[in-house]
């Protein structure tokens, strides 16, 4: 299991998923209903039961079959009959599965989530072709693999401002350009991509299509030492032809549904997110409290107590976020008959706060929690070392820091017509 044992047996005894979900429920389960709490308890025997199947030295992709077994490729859409679903249980699905195995939630976020969402916006849109219905059912059984092509080589946050080009024939569109950074790449069979037709004007141009692989996706694996369990690609897109019904959304409206899935997407992240937090901390509590140095648990030392109940108010506060903002996505916009316009705006803007202050967040605790636990934490004898690599990429997918500190720049602003 370990490269080399050296942890104290009774520790390692006490450092497992069973243990790191009893001490999240004694925080987290107080905030939920009892819905939202029997929905968890069935997440975490499912978790409990996959946990020894994992081989941590393989990708991560075998996995995604038993997740769509039971509908946990996704939890915000209704997909055949799994339920519950709405965001606050997509928080929830995310959170528990970053606890299990966090570059196997990084995957099914890229699959489920990024590739599988726009399936679903094309129905709500009124879209009638079959093929997204035969799309999403692959993607969510996890039988099938997915991705989403935004990042290019030369526009990473200057997403609109996109250069591959799409040129319209008889009986689809032509792709041609690069992507970056797609995250499932390497293994995917469905790229989510957008292109423009019009280079000089993005907005009234964009298009969103899934391209399957054999229309001639070529991908080329990035090595990105963070998540090596992760397949992450630069993608070409060399003359691709893409068939009208794998067309999502066409002649600008690839724009419109491009930030419509960001809101989503980041509320996920969020959920990603919330359970590298807790799965962080939890692991500094038990480890701390039963490692012994001076004769005491090191966690009666001040530097190490003091640093550790830092870190779990604001993983609290970061978790009461999450499923506020969740909350309210599903009871005024989601669910709601007439969506309101102003949770709409509300949430558009908690998203980008929310995902910059829990992205950061992960990284701030899995990185102090290393210090408060010392070495053993940076060997494979606990799982602090991966969380810690995982948390460097959680700011930078989904937009990087500062295009989320634009954007609440941008909301700031807006306050001053409220005067
Ligand atoms: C592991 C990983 C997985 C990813 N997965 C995907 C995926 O599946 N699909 C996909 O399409 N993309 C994916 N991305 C891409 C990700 O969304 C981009 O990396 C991100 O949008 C930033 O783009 P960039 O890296 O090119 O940085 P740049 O845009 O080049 O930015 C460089 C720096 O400048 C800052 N900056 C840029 N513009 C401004 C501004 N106006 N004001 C202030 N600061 C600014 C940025 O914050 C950053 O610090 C992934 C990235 C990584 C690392």
């Amino acid at each position: 299991m370990f490269q080399e044992k050296i942890i104290n047996d009774d520790i390692l005894a006490k450092m497992s998923l069973e243990n790191v979900f009893k001490i999240f429920n004694d925080n987290v389960y107080p905030m939920l209903n009892t819905e939202e709490r029997e929905y968890c308890d069935k997440l975490q025997e499912f978790c409990i039961d996959l946990n020894p199947k994992i081989d941590r030295s393989k990708d991560v992709y075998g996995l995604l079959p038993e997740l769509g077994k039971h509908g946990y490729i996704q939890r915000i859409n209704p997909w055949k009959d799994f339920k519950p679903v709405g965001m606050k249980k997509e928080i929830l699905l995310g959170t528990h599965l970053s606890m299990l195995d966090p570059q196997l939630e990084l995957a099914r976020l890229a699959s489920g989530i990024l590739c599988g969402n726009p399936t679903f916006h094309y129905y709500e849109h009124g879209g009638e072709s079959d093929v997204a219905r035969k799309i999403q059912d692959e993607l969510l059984s996890g039988q099938k693999i997915g991705c989403i092509g935004i990042t290019e080589p030369e526009r990473g946050s200057d997403a609109v401002n996109m250069t591959t080009i799409c040129t319209k024939t008889d009986d689809g569109v032509i792709f041609n350009g690069e992507k970056v950074y797609t995250t499932n790449g390497p293994k995917a069979d469905y790229f989510c991509c957008y292109g423009v037709y019009d280079e000089g004007n993005p907005r009234d141009t964009m298009v969103q299509g899934i391209i399957a692989r054999e229309f001639g996706v070529k991908t080329e694996r990035l090595k990105i030492n963070s998540v090596p369990r992760v397949h992450i690609a630069h993608t070409i897109l060399d003359n691709v032809k893409v068939p009208q019904d794998y067309i999502l959304a066409d002649n600008g409206l690839g724009y419109k549904r491009l930030f419509e899935g960001l809101v989503p997407e980041r509320l996920s992240i969020m959920g990603s997110g919330i359970g590298i937090c807790w799965a962080g901390i939890i692991y500094g509590i038990i480890y701390t409290n039963l490692r012994k140095q001076f004769g005491k648990p090191v966690i009666r030392y001040q530097g190490v107590g003091y640093g550790l109940a830092d870190l779990l108010t604001k993983s609290s506060a970061a978790t009461a976020l999450a499923l506020q903002a969740a909350t309210v996505y599903d009871e005024k916009i989601l669910f709601a008959d007439e969506p309101s316009k102003e949770a709409g705006k509300w949430i558009a803007a908690i998203s980008s706060q929310g995902k910059y202050y829990v992205a950061k967040l992960t990284h701030e605790i899995c990185y102090e929690v290393q210090q408060h636990m010392g070495g053993m934490s940076v060997t494979d004898n606990t799982p602090l070392d991966e969380l810690t690599d995982v948390s460097k990429i959680e700011e930078v997918i989904g937009g990087a820091r500062n295009i989320q500190l634009l954007l609440i720049q941008g909301q700031i602003q807006r306050f001053m017509r409220l005067l």
